[in-house]
């Protein structure tokens, strides 16, 4: 990159400015002041001096207001949690944290590849994080070691430590799923249905399952109407259907996979989450896209120094991410398109509403009934409490200010969640709805 801009600096003394090593230095005297430099702020990256270096961080982050981060080593199992300001506050005042929580991993974003979990919980301002878990291998016991980390960082008497969420999802990771349920024993565990799909097309490219090439598509697209049957009765048809498929039927092997999967169809289909608050959330992208800005915009596509300048990136650089895009959410400079799913919408069905109830919280429309309080209404849409039609149309006639849509309430909401401080309704940071396209 270096030598790059300086050609284009020097244009004809090019040969002449390279040979200057004060201009040019050499990879290894940049190497060297790169470790020089990154040892005086983030300490040894040595591997045997992590344990010290990361417990001195985490004793000198604990000493700020609402910082909390835990470290253990056992053997030769580490596991750090990590629950920041702004996380504490997602979990304090966002509603939505007691309904659904998502969990997935990423490494390399560090030079001995430590595993990073993100807790997240959606919402109408996105995927927001709520814990953080660092660990140095993928195995059962380290995982539990951070989650039970990750509940001392948890503020006191959070629903988190009480009932746990309604509905926890994760990819097809049996070690997540088993540990999690230890904790949270009442919710509901649901998989990932892009994970799912993936693993199934990754298992038909698989060559040692022979699955001929102009296959692929055929039956990778008939395992994908099962899992978007909208009803058990559909569901029942179409896997007949599938079975007596000339196709499959060629297929011994996969006739057997796909009934390993169908024994577990209740975590993945989509007609076994008719009556499950997903809010229509039913993948864990939101935590893929925070994997992204964590390793683009963050990390820079480089990996971090050490466990120390990671853990430090984590809960400053992206805890500052966090706040510049609650804010962005609160003063109305989302991108139109993110928030769109959330904004509701005059279908020209406003006319057709009846109150059912003198408090005005039940409503009929077009032969659905709304609930306002739970924004929940009895169509195929809002079933899940996704804003269907006319839970949209509800919300505009009653002008209610619900914290699940895009709304005024909504936005002062992730402000008091960004800045831990109320924001007066009359404020003129409140008064833009226009939006970034
Ligand atoms: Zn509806």
């Amino acid at each position: 990159m270096l030598q790059m801009e300086l050609e284009l600096q020097s244009n004809e003394d090019y040969a002449e400015a390279c040979m200057d090593s004060s201009k040019l230095p050499s990879l290894s005297v940049v190497n060297h002041l790169l470790n020089n430099e990154f040892r005086k702020i983030y300490g040894s990256r040595r591997e045997s001096d992590i344990d010290r270096e990361v417990e001195k961080y985490i004793s000198s982050y604990n000493q700020q207001p609402f910082c909390k981060a835990a470290f253990s080593k056992v053997k030769n199992s580490l596991a750090i949690a990590v629950v920041t300001p702004i996380m504490k506050r997602s979990i304090d005042l966002l509603s939505n944290v007691q309904e659904m929580i998502m969990l997935d991993a990423s490494g390399h974003m560090d030079r001995l590849n430590h595993r990073v979990y993100f807790f997240i919980s959606p919402g109408v301002a996105g995927g927001i994080p709520i814990g953080c878990i660092i660990t140095n291998a993928e195995e059962t016991n380290i995982f539990r070691e951070g989650v039970k980390l990750l509940c001392e960082c948890f503020p006191e008497k959070c629903c988190l430590l009480q009932n746990g969420p309604l509905i926890v999802m994760t990819d097809d990771d049996l070690k997540e799923r088993e540990v999690l349920s230890e904790i949270w024993p009442n919710s509901t565990y649901l998989l990932c249905q892009f994970h799912v799909l993936k693993a199934v097309w990754r298992w038909l490219m698989n060559s040692e399952n022979k699955i001929l090439k102009e296959h692929h598509q055929e039956l990778y697209f008939s395992f994908k109407s099962l899992m978007y049957a909208e009803t058990e009765m559909q569901l029942k048809e179409l896997l007949q259907n599938m079975l007596e498929n000339s196709t499959v039927r060629k297929y011994d092997k996969f006739i057997i996979y796909l009934s390993k999967l169908f024994s577990k169809k209740h975590l993945w289909c989509t007609c076994h989450r008719k009556m499950l608050l997903t809010r229509g959330n039913n993948t864990t992208n939101y935590v893929e896209s925070l994997f992204k800005v964590l390793k683009e915009t963050i990390l820079g596509r480089v990996k971090a120094f050490s466990l120390v300048q990671l853990l430090d990136f984590i809960v400053t650089k992206f805890e500052k991410y966090l706040h510049s895009r609650y804010l962005d959410f609160s003063f109305g400079r989302s991108n139109k398109k993110l928030v769109k799913r959330f904004l509701p919408d005059d279908k020209g069905i406003i006319q057709n509403i009846r109150s059912l109830n003198k408090d005005n919280t039940y409503f009929e429309i077009d032969q659905h009934f709304v609930d306002l309080e739970s924004s929940i209404c009895t169509c195929f849409v809002g079933m899940n409490g996704k804003l269907c039609k006319h839970l949209s149309a509800v919300i505009l006639k009653q002008n209610k200010q619900s914290t699940f849509v895009y709304s005024l309430e909504s936005r002062k909401l992730m402000y008091e969640v960004a800045t831990g401080k109320k924001l007066d309704s009359n404020s003129t940071l409140l008064l833009p709805l226009s939006f970034n396209s």
